[in-house]
Order: structure tokens, then C-alpha cells, then sequence
């Protein structure tokens, strides 16, 4: 049975890891038990499946509130809006962080209070926003003059946070190429709050999506303390620093572990007084690693001397994340050399590409089954039913340890 190491292979055949990574790795880092993923696949396959443990979704909310006592986390729900998910999320003691409406009305439905629910998505629409100031929700993100005219109109008295640029060296998904407001704009946004009499009373900032830099938590904390004086000089009073997400997992390159980057946030946030109230929007953090993803080798082919297989889940059948940079660890029941393939999911799209020369067992064939590790955030979330192949399968279970 393989675990796809090529890599794993590389790394202990080296004499030792650079210094830096060798600081990152000093955690371990928990997850599903293969040989429970490997007896779920046997007994039962109709199609892709994620399988989940939610013992240790637990196990990872404790974990991050011990790396940060002083930060509540609010789960991001689109990284895993499985109910079941949710109610451990709920029991565990999370708020949640939300992108649409039909995010808040799943929370509504299991009873969450809609003060606990953080609307943070730059761009909403004003029916949205009506929409969730009417179910109550209170606290709304802007990153632009015009999304807090905007906020401002529909619900005088909604409390805003600000989006802030934040560095994003490091993170396998760099965001801030989209969202958050630079110096000068952030400046021009708290004198506009000012001139209104918008209640601007908070700041957040994402580091980027699976974050393996912790200097990107320092520096993005400077910027907020700044941002806090310069508001309260203008007449407002900021009360919430909101610290995103982006808090990594292990699947193939080292991570810092939360208690390191814990260390650099807890460092930082000595700056803000007492009062401020602090939470973070992890969401990949707290579920990835209590699912693996299932799928199939639906077949082989040869292409121009190339070894390609298909999967019968691709890009839009959950597997996207892999087309975007991220290296997941794969596993399979083969021993086979390792020689590389070309994955395609399988759909007719030409986009539909998992990965390209992965090194992968030589004699891995049709019907074997692929376990992806860690793969219990952004994946059946994306998943879709393009070209009419069914939408993976989603198991959940709790197991006692
Ligand atoms: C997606 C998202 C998150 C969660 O990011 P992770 O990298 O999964 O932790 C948090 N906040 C906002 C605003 C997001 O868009």
C-alpha cells in the first residue's frame, strides 16, 4: 500500500531538512486513520466520497483556542457547510463567519444565534444585507468607501469592520490580490465612516489561504494596531480586531504548526487593549484533516508515451484544490515503482486536469481506489454535477478516541 512517497521518500533520504522547515515541523499533526478510510471504501462504494471524523474537528477547535486563548474562532463555513459539521462546530463553542445568505439560514435553522455570525464577505448585495440585518446579524465587512455607503443605507447602525491588505508571502492561496483596502484607501474609508457617523469599530485581514508563513500574522497585526489609533483619532471607536483565516494543514510541504503561529499572534495582539474583542475565521484549519476524499481510477490510457488516468472525481466533482497549487498526499493500495501520470477527472472538459507527471504506483489500474488525505475542507464544498456525474457522497461519523 502506497503512500505516494516519493516524497516522503526524498525527504528522509536527505540529510536533513533545511533549518527553517525544521522549525515548522516540530508539531505533529493529526488525522483520519487510513485503515478506517481504507474498510469504509471496501464495504460500501457508489461513488466519491469524503469521510469525516468529527472527533477530530473537535479535538482541532480545542487546539486552536489552547494555541490562542484570547481568540474566539468563527468557523468559515464555506470551507465545509456539512450540518453535521456545523453542530460540533456549534457544541464546540464557535461563532461562524459567513459569505451568503444561505449560509446564515443553515446556522438559523440550527438555532445560531445570529449575533455569533460575522457577515464577511467585501461585496454583498444590499438584499442581503437587509436580509441579514432583518434575521439579525450585527457585524458587516467593507473594504471600499462604497460597500460602507452601501452598508450604512440599509442598516444605519450595523457595526463595520474593515478589511485591510495584509501580506500574503507564503500562503498557497494569496488573496490579497482581490480583497482589502491599502493604506491610503483604509484612510479614506475611516474618514468617510467619520464624515457619516458609520459605527467603523473594527479591523480584519486574511493572511491568504493555507498560510505557511507566520511573519505574514506579525505584520498584518502592526497594520491593525495602526489602524485602530488612526480611526480612534477620527472620532470612532474600534472594539473587534478579526484576524481571518488561512491557519495551514499538513498534506506535502511543512507547516507551521498553530502553536507557532499562536505564539507570533498572541505577541502581537499585547498591542490591543484588554477590551477589544478578538476572533479569528479559520476554516480549512479545522476541518481538513478529519476527512480523506475517496474516489476511483475509472481508466487508463497511454497519450503520446505519457501514462494518464481518470478519476471519476475531477475538478468539478471536488478534487479542485490540486489544479491550484496544493500538493495533497495520496494514497492508494498499490506498491508498484512510482512513475509519473497525468490525472484527469472525469468530465469532457479539457480543464479537468488533477495533476500533471504526479509520481503515482506504475501499476495502479482500473477500479483502484485513491485515498486523498486530508481533504475535508474545500472539497465536496466546490463539488458540482457538471456534465451529469453525481455529486461525492458525504459520511460522517465520531469516533470515541
Ligand atoms: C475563506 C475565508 C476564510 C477561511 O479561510 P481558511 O484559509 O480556510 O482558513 C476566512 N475568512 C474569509 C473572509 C474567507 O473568505
Amino acid at each position: 500500500m502506497g503512500d505516494r512517497s516519493t516524497f516522503a521518500r526524498k525527504q528522509s533520504a536527505q540529510p536533513r531538512q533545511q533549518p527553517q522547515e525544521q522549525l515548522f515541523d516540530t508539531h505533529p499533526e493529526v488525522s483520519l486513520d487510513f485503515e478506517t478510510v481504507r474498510q469504509a471504501a471496501r464495504q460500501k462504494y457508489n461513488r466519491p466520497f469524503l469521510i469525516l471524523d468529527t472527533a477530530i474537528v473537535r479535538g482541532k477547535v480545542r487546539r486552536f483556542r489552547a494555541a490562542m486563548p484570547r481568540v474566539r474562532p468563527h468557523y468559515a463555513v464555506k470551507a465545509n457547510p456539512d450540518r453535521r459539521v456545523l453542530k460540533v462546530l456549534v457544541q464546540e463553542g464557535a461563532g461562524f463567519e459567513i459569505a451568503s445568505v444561505a449560509e446564515l439560514d443553515i446556522l438559523l435553522s440550527m438555532g445560531v444565534s445570529a449575533a455569533e455570525v460575522f457577515y464577511s464577505n467585501p461585496v454583498k448585495s444590499r438584499d442581503a444585507i437587509a436580509y441579514a440585518a432583518a434575521k439579525g446579524v450585527e457585524w458587516f465587512v467593507v473594504d471600499s468607501g462604497d460597500e460602507l455607503r452601501r452598508v450604512y443605507e440599509v442598516k444605519p447602525d450595523a457595526k463595520q469592520y474593515l478589511r485591510i491588505a495584509a501580506p500574503n508571502i507564503g500562503s498557497d492561496w494569496p488573496l490579497s490580490g482581490k480583497f482589502g483596502a491599502g493604506v491610503g484607501d483604509a484612510r479614506e474609508i475611516v474618514a468617510l465612516a467619520a464624515k457619516l457617523g458609520a459605527d467603523l469599530a473594527g479591523v480584519t485581514f486574511h493572511v491568504g489561504s493555507q498560510c505557511r508563513n507566520p511573519e505574514n500574522w506579525r505584520v498584518a497585526l502592526e497594520k491593525a494596531r495602526s489602524l485602530f489609533d488612526l480611526m480612534t483619532k477620527a472620532g470612532l471607536k474600534p472594539r473587534l480586531l478579526n484576524i481571518g483565516g488561512g491557519f495551514p494543514v499538513r498534506h506535502v510541504k511543512p507547516i507551521p504548526s498553530i502553536e507557532t503561529i499562536g505564539a507570533v499572534v498572541n505577541e502581537g495582539l499585547k498591542a490591543f487593549p484588554e477590551d477589544v474583542q478578538v476572533i479569528a475565521e479559520p476554516g480549512r484549519f479545522l476541518v481538513s484533516d478529519a476527512g480523506y476524499f475517496v474516489c476511483r481510477v475509472l481508466g487508463t490510457a497511454t497519450r503520446a508515451g505519457k501514462r494518464w488516468m481518470h478519476w471519476d472525481a475531477g475538478l468539478f466533482g471536488g478534487v479542485i484544490e490540486s489544479s491550484e497549487g496544493l500538493k495533497y498526499r495520496v494514497r492508494t493500495d498499490r506498491s508498484g515503482p512510482d512513475i509519473p501520470w497525468t490525472v484527469g477527472g472525469p468530465t469532457c472538459d479539457s480543464v479537468d486536469i488533477v495533476m500533471r507527471d504526479e509520481p503515482l504506483p506504475s501499476d495502479l489500474q482500473e477500479g483502484d481506489f485513491i485515498y486523498i488525505k486530508n481533504a475535508g475542507a474545500y472539497t465536496t464544498a466546490y463539488a458540482s454535477q457538471f456534465n451529469g456525474f453525481p455529486l461525492p457522497e458525504v459520511r460522517v461519523f465520531e469516533s470515541a478516541g
